[in-house]
């Protein structure tokens, strides 16, 4: 079964997120642990919660991720960003705790001119204050674009960061299609090449879910533009690809494409049309 969902509006609750989901054909969702852009985390409902969970019990729902907003920077030259940093892996780990089946999953950062080793050395520090031995939530490196200072568009800094990490067995990646394409990573022709590498530099027994985008630009532009499916230069092909190869096609997939709810549950028909079970 194709384990596949998109990215859900968070700001009508957990229920809702659930509702969608099952709208657009899904069994998976990703969605903003708070507003994408930092602030405040919403009050938690917890009658919301519940209710979701219970629902969740009756259909066929694989695991979740959460996305930590794209304003934490871990890297940061500025103490009180860091700070803030680790305020919000410590409370959205906590609410996570109470949701079984879910990861967690965070840009690494970029380090603003320190240079790629100290904000390497930044981030794992903060891991290592946050990430408890006894949680179950499992945090996920995404991997970047390469957009200025960004830490993480290369495995090999996705590879320190995780030997800097003291809990293993609670640190994984995310693996994001337009993301590497822009990295300069070449999925369209040499899919098995670039899995060869991540499990080289990496291994693959850490890669837990992928985000599944076309891009708006051509491989190693370092832009980070999503696009739908099939409409950017990854294309349709390579996509169906991805999502049927043996090493990828067990784990759960993520479309940040730019759609709205109807988009987005036409490309997970296509997707399906095209998975081999
Ligand atoms: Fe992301
Ligand atoms: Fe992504
Ligand atoms: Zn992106």
């Amino acid at each position: 079964m194709l384990n596949i969902g998109c990215h859900v509006s968070s700001s009508n609750g957990y229920v809702k997120m659930l509702e969608d989901t099952i709208y657009i054909d899904g069994n998976t969702f990703q969605w903003f642990t708070r507003n994408p852009r930092g602030g405040a985390a919403k009050e938690l409902d917890m009658d919301d919660l519940n209710e979701f969970l219970k629902l969740r019990e009756e259909k066929v729902f694989g695991l979740l991720l959460a996305h930590a907003p794209y304003t934490l920077n871990a890297a940061s030259d500025k103490e009180e960003t860091r700070e803030f940093a680790k305020e919000v892996f410590k409370y959205d780990l906590g609410i996570l705790e109470k949701i079984p089946g879910s990861m967690y999953n965070f840009h690494p950062g970029s380090h603003k001119g320190q240079g790629v080793e100290k904000g390497i050395e930044l981030v794992s520090e903060i891991l290592n204050e946050v990430i408890d031995e006894n949680q179950k939530t499992i945090v996920l490196l995404e991997t970047m674009a390469g957009k200025g200072t960004e830490i993480g568009s290369n495995f090999n800094e996705i590879r320190k960061i995780i030997d800097n990490v003291k809990y293993k067995d609670k640190i994984g990646v995310c693996l994001d299609t337009c993301h590497v394409n822009d990295a300069g990573y070449d999925i369209v022709n040499d899919l098995d090449g670039v899995l060869k590498e991540f499990d080289n530099v990496i291994g693959l027994r850490y890669l837990k879910a992928i985000h599944l985008n076309d891009s708006m630009n051509e491989r190693g532009s370092h832009k980070d533009r999503h696009e739908k499916i099939g409409k950017g230069f990854i294309g349709l092909e390579a996509i169906v690809r991805i999502i049927n190869h043996p090493l990828l096609k067990h784990l759960p997939f993520f479309l940040e494409t730019p759609n709205e709810l109807d988009g987005y549950k036409e490309e997970i028909a296509l997707l399906k049309e095209s998975y081999n079970e």
